[in-house]
Order: structure tokens, then C-alpha cells, then sequence
């Protein structure tokens, strides 16, 4: 079944067109890779499945329909997006801004032992958020930055993850690192993930599916291992053949 289903989405910022015209589905509890060259409109995909762009199509995460939504009701809707950048709140320790995470959910979600609860099922994932409580956000490396943004979104109890770019400027080891959890987190939650990620051997490594998105078009879709074994995608993206 699809937990994600999006159908002639187009999207842009002012008079400047980015999308035009992007379907696809990603199954429930699958993780879908984007990738593309700088430019192609991925993060501006992202921002369209958040709200955080004006849109016209449609977007279908199980029964509702997000197209035109605000960001806040978005959210509430279960979709958790980590920007490119983290997006982190710098000056607040890592603790308020996990708890910050899981301001959107509906009032009575938000009982404190349940937030208590969910910021345990997080430091399973991410230990070292545990050791770093008190720490200002801006004191964590890039890497543990990347986790905490992970961890606020998670605190969401997200059905569908949105990940811009969660490589972008981190040590190889610290990527594979962040992928070995988000597969683990997929595996465990069963949350549907999109991932837009230059690396695309790390991403198609994690991923069910992959697009293939160039100047604001899906130019391929396929199983990751159709589009692992693309000519085309093997030069452009993967640096081989
Ligand atoms: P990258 O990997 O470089 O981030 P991308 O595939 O994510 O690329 P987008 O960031 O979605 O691409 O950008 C797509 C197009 O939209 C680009 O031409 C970009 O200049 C334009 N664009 C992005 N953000 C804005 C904005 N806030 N206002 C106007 N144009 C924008």
C-alpha cells in the first residue's frame, strides 16, 4: 500500500517555476531516494511535500490530502522535515530542542511521560544526544548536530521522514554512520522516509526505490537496484563505468 501517493505536483517561489509536474508513490514504511543534480528542484520537492512552498497538484499521505496545507497543519498530519543546514535551534540545549520536536503533536500526545518516554526510545537511537543533555546544540559536532535534528523530528512520531541532504559536510565514517540509524529507525518505526542525498551510493544503500530528478522532472524511477545498475546514473551520480 502507499503511504505516500503525489500526482502533478508543481512548485516554485514567485514568478520562477522549480517543479513541474512531479508524480510518485512511495509505499508504507518504505524509504525512497531522490537524487539529481544541484539545481534539479530536491530540496524545492521537500519543501513542497512540507508546506513550505505554494503548490498546485496533489499529495496524498494515507487518507489526507496535503496539497495547499500550512507547514503547522502538515505536521500535525505526521510529516517531519530535517532541512538541509539541520535547522536546529543553536542557542538552546540539546534537550529543549528534542523536546521542541514534540511540540506539534495534538495536546494530550504531549503528557509529559509520554514526551519522557519518547526522548528514551531517541537516546537508543542516538546515544550520544544522551551525554550532550545540557550542551548548547551549537556546541555538538556536524555529525551529532545532524543526529539531534534527526531525533527532534522522530519526537514528531513522524509516518512519513523527510530528509534534505543529511550528508551535506559530514567525515564519510560519521555518514555511514547517520544511514546505519536511519535504516535501523525505518526498520524499527516503520516511518516512511524520502531522502534527497548526493551520496548516492550511501542513499540507494538504505532506499527501496529512487527517482531520479532533473530541472524540476522525474527523467527515472525504478528499484533502487534498477537505478543502481542505470548507465547514466552509475557516471553521473555513482563515479563509475
Ligand atoms: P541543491 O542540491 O543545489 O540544493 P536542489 O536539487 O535541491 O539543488 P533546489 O534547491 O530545489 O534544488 O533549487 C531548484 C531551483 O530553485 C534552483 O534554480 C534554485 O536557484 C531555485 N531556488 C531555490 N530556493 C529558492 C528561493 N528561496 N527563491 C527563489 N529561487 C529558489
Amino acid at each position: 500500500m502507499s503511504a505516500l501517493v503525489v500526482t502533478d505536483l508543481h512548485a516554485g517561489y514567485g514568478d520562477a517555476r522549480v517543479l513541474h509536474g512531479v508524480s510518485l508513490s512511495v509505499g508504507e514504511g518504505e524509504v525512497c531516494a531522490i537524487l539529481g543534480p544541484n539545481g534539479a528542484g530536491k530540496t524545492t520537492l521537500l519543501r513542497a511535500l512540507s508546506g513550505m512552498v505554494r503548490t498546485r497538484g496533489t499529495v496524498r499521505l494515507g487518507d489526507a490530502d496535503l496539497a495547499g496545507r500550512s507547514p503547522d497543519t502538515i505536521a500535525r498530519q505526521g510529516v517531519a522535515h530535517v532541512p538541509e543546514g539541520r535547522g536546529t535551534f543553536m542557542p538552546l540545549t540539546v534537550e529543549e530542542n528534542l523536546r521542541l520536536g514534540a511540540y506539534v503533536r495534538p495536546a494530550s500526545r504531549r503528557a509529559r511521560a509520554e514526551v519522557d518516554a519518547d526522548l528514551e526510545r531517541i537516546h537508543g537511537y542516538f546515544p550520544v544526544l544522551k551525554t550532550r543533555l545540557r550542551q548548547a546544540a551549537g556546541s555538538l559536532s556536524g555529525g551529532e548536530q545532524q543526529m539531534l535534528a534527526i531525533g527532534r523530528a522522530l519526537m514528531l512520531r513522524p509516518r512519513l521522514l523527510l530528509l534534505d541532504e543529511p550528508s551535506l559536510g559530514l567525515a564519510p565514517l560519521v555518514t555511514r554512520e547517520l544511514f546505519r540509524i536511519v535504516r535501523t529507525i525505518n526498520e524499527q518505526e516503520r516511518t516512511t522516509v524520502v531522502v534527497v542525498e548526493q551520496n548516492a551510493h550511501l542513499a540507494l544503500g538504505i532506499a527501496q526505490q529512487a527517482h531520479v530528478l532533473e530541472t524540476g522532472r522525474i527523467v527515472l524511477s525504478g528499484t533502487a537496484e534498477q537505478i543502481r545498475a542505470d548507465e547514466q546514473v552509475a557516471q553521473s551520480y555513482l563515479g563509475y563505468r
